[in-house]
């Protein structure tokens, strides 16, 4: 197959049209088919004997339509991994053909999917000049990989398309590395593997046409392209990249350190969850399938990002330093009496009372359910003094944590003490949910280090721009 695809006569013309919606059908030997002349040659307008420059003679009064948008489209998926091999699914049953390539070899993944290919050398796909190339690699290594990539062997008029969770870097990298007759296009689907298993329907899909050429053609590719996310009901969020860095990089960047610092805790998900906290465990599960490569990139690429963790570890102390003064107030109630304050506008009075019908009515309550139910309010807690803001870009992780924050009424916080008092291995928990916090940090600024040592100690000079090159 690659052979074929590689031996097509127009793979030595750089400056040809592009030829997209002439190409045959995915994975049919291009031997097989007789190519319009017009595919390799030129243009339709310039050919005086083209089909489509006799039905214009024909027909002076009717102008000529514009050629319809392809509807399959060759795709170079580079960065074969996790989420990559997600993608590949959808767009090769649309029909879509795929070139594959990444630094492991995926083969036999490629040969289970349909209309794939897998190039273990980039310049053998290069070669095979897709219409798209789509740059899935990891954050971190976006740079390096693009440098990698032959391009000198792909069309002049290539579509580049990048899919990483941060937007201005690959932005700036394509300006940077691509030639001007390269089209661009930087998108971010915003849901992965896990949240989007069931189907891609209502899911946030940001893109910025960064640079599209003028011609029908490329216009039409880039129509083509995005029509593959509109087809399976994306909401198509257009959106410059500096815009959605403003918004997401932070939801993002928070939205997977609570996933991953929940992880750490290790809560057990209650079988008949009454309270509601099966979408805590969905966040869980969607955050941490995806790799701590993907988690580190949200990290280094967020500017704000040392500066939220610290706000979040702030935000943890006020909530302990609310609930340790909530329950010396109860105690000093208890021991004192009364504080002269009236009772409704006393908390420590509200709150007692609130404890007295609580403890009537949850003597059974399952211990598990109790300790996820506390552990999610205290995170709720968290997430409001933080300030939390809906956003136009919301992956379904974030509004589970807007929806935390949501149920975190005024009466919360009575409830809080309540099952404060109630559990009896509350403090263990609040004790965990601090190891976790740190364990996450220091895995964050651990690998900071690490990587900055490797480049200031194995590799000096290597750091250049003020990029991390991995
Ligand atoms: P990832 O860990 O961010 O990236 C894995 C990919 O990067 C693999 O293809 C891997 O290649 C490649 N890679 C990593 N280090 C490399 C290096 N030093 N040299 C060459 N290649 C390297 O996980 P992912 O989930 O697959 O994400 C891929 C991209 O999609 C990321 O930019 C991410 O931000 C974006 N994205 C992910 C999601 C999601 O939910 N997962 C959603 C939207 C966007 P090998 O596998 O060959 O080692």
């Amino acid at each position: 197959m690659l052979s074929t695809l590689a031996s097509h006569p127009c793979t030595n013309r750089p400056s040809l049209p592009f030829p997209l919606r002439l190409s045959p059908p995915p994975f049919v030997p291009l031997s097989r088919h007789r190519l319009p002349l017009h595919s390799c040659h030129a243009s339709p307008s310039s050919l005086p004997n083209s089909s489509a420059s006799l039905s214009l003679s024909q027909s002076n009064s009717k102008p000529h339509p514009p050629p319809s948008p392809p509807t399959t489209l060759k795709i170079a998926i580079i960065g074969f991994g996790n989420f990559g091999q997600f993608l590949a699914k959808y767009f090769s049953q649309q029909g879509h053909t795929i070139l594959a390539h990444s630094r492991t070899d995926y083969s036999s993944i490629a040969n289970s999917l349909d209309n794939t290919i897998f190039f273990k050398d980039p310049h053998d796909l290069c070669e095979s000049h897709p219409d798209v190339v789509l740059l899935c690699t990891s954050i971190l290594s976006a740079e390096k990989v693009l440098r990698s990539i032959p391009i000198q062997r792909l069309r002049r008029s290539t579509l580049f398309v990048d899919v990483l969770s941060v937007k201005e870097f690959p932005r700036s990298i394509f300006l940077e590395r691509l030639p001007p007759d390269f089209d661009i296009i930087c998108t971010h689907p915003m849901f992965g593997p896990e949240s989007g298993k069931y189907g891609w329907n209502g899911l946030p899909f940001v893109y910025e046409k960064v640079r599209i050429g003028d011609s029908h053609e490329r216009v039409s590719r880039c129509e083509a392209f995005l029509n593959i996310f509109k087809k399976e009901g994306c909401r198509m969020i257009n959106m410059s990249c500096k815009e959605h860095d403003e918004i997401a990089a932070e939801s993002q960047f928070l939205t997977h350190t609570v996933g991953r610092v929940l992880a750490e805790m290790r809560l057990k998900p209650n079988p008949d969850d009454s309270m509601g906290y099966d979408t805590l465990f969905q966040l869980i599960e969607n955050t941490c399938s995806d790799s701590f490569e993907l988690y580190y990139g949200l990290f280094m690429y967020n500017k704000n990002s040392t500066d939220l963790l610290d706000r979040i570890y702030a935000a943890y102390e006020e909530v302990k330093k609310d609930l340790r003064r909530m329950v010396q107030g109860i105690l000093r109630r208890r021991l004192f009496g009364t504080t002269g304050v009236g009772e409704l506008e006393d908390p420590a009075a509200r709150c007692e009372a609130f404890l007295e019908s609580f403890n009537k009515e949850m003597v059974d309550l399952d211990e598990n359910a109790t300790g996820v139910h506390f552990v999610a309010l205290t995170i709720g807690m968290i997430l409001a003094k933080l300030g939390l803001k809906p956003t136009s870009i919301a992956t379904k992780g974030y509004e589970t944590l807007l929806k935390l924050v949501e149920d975190i009424s005024s009466e919360s916080f009575d409830l809080y003490i309540a099952l404060f008092m109630h559990i009896k291995n509350s403090n263990e928990l609040l004790d965990q949910l601090d190891i976790s916090l740190a364990k996450v940090r220091t895995e964050l600024y651990g690998r900071l280090h690490d990587i900055l040592r490797r480049q200031l100690f194995d590799q000096p000079g290597i750091i250049s721009n003020g990029r991390t090159r991995m």
